[in-house]
């Protein structure tokens, strides 16, 4: 039943942790977690009610009400000290908004906290918040399911100075190493994608948008530097 997408964020999750699934919806990654028995405990939050009502439905089905907590808040307001989360898990948004969450909530976490954050677009923008935030990657995966290209990155904090650069914040430190055909294949659909952009804009017959253009053509070549 679980998506291959929810099973890789799931095999990021460590053994034995306490975990809140902020955005949990059906709470299938939490309960397939307890169904593994890879966690001790997991708290389902969610900020609608519609898909809290799912969580706390799906919760019952499998008669796992002793193991987990639904809450109803907004990102990671819902943890606190006595819950004993050591692992976050924010899967199926874009980056903006999971960088948004992870910036209101910053006070919830104690640093200890291992992340698994699975954005489905804007991956440059999250990893610039963990990098400003002193998170490190410390690893990442990506992978093709029904038609999408989904990338998982896992990070902690540290005292040491992060640093990635514009290339590694855009392709990501782990995946432009690994080079999988998934992450060329990607990456060539985007060259494709801007290419076509491109071509719509050279043919307007009036005030071509040259700087823009150009930009795009200059991404291109960015594009394939890792390719
Ligand atoms: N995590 C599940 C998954 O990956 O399949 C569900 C993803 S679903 C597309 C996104 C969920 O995030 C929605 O149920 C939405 O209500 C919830 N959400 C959006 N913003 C949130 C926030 N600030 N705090 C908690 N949940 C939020």
């Amino acid at each position: 039943k679980l998506s291959q997408r929810l099973k890789t964020v799931a095999d990021f999750v460590p053994q034995n942790s306490r975990v809140a699934d902020i955005g949990s919806d059906h709470a299938y990654l939490p309960v397939y977690l307890l169904k593994k028995n890879k966690i001790e405990y997991g708290i389902a939050s969610e900020v609608a009610k519609g898909p809290l009502e799912n969580a706390k439905h799906e919760i019952m089905s499998e008669n796992l009400s002793d193991y987990m907590d639904t809450r109803l808040a907004d990102g990671l307001l819902s943890i606190h000290p006595e819950d004993r989360i050591n692992c976050v898990t924010i899967a199926g948004m874009g980056g903006t908004l999971i960088r948004r969450i992870l910036e209101q909530g910053k006070s919830h976490l104690n640093g200890k906290e291992l992340l698994v954050l699975q954005p489905n677009v804007g991956e440059d923008r999250l990893r610039e918040w963990l990098m400003q935030n002193n998170y490190e990657i410390a690893d990442e995966k990506i992978l093709r399911e029904d038609g999408h290209t989904y990338e998982i990155i896992l990070a902690k904090k540290t005292s040491k100075k992060v640093e990635y650069t514009q290339q590694e914040l855009k392709f990501g430190p782990f995946l432009m190493r690994e080079h999988s055909e998934v992450f060329v294949e990607k990456w060539e659909n985007e060259i494709q994608r801007i290419k076509s952009v491109i071509k719509q804009m050279n043919q307007a017959k009036h005030d071509k948008p040259v700087d823009k253009i150009k930009m795009m053509n200059d991404e291109i070549d960015e594009i394939k530097e890792v390719l």
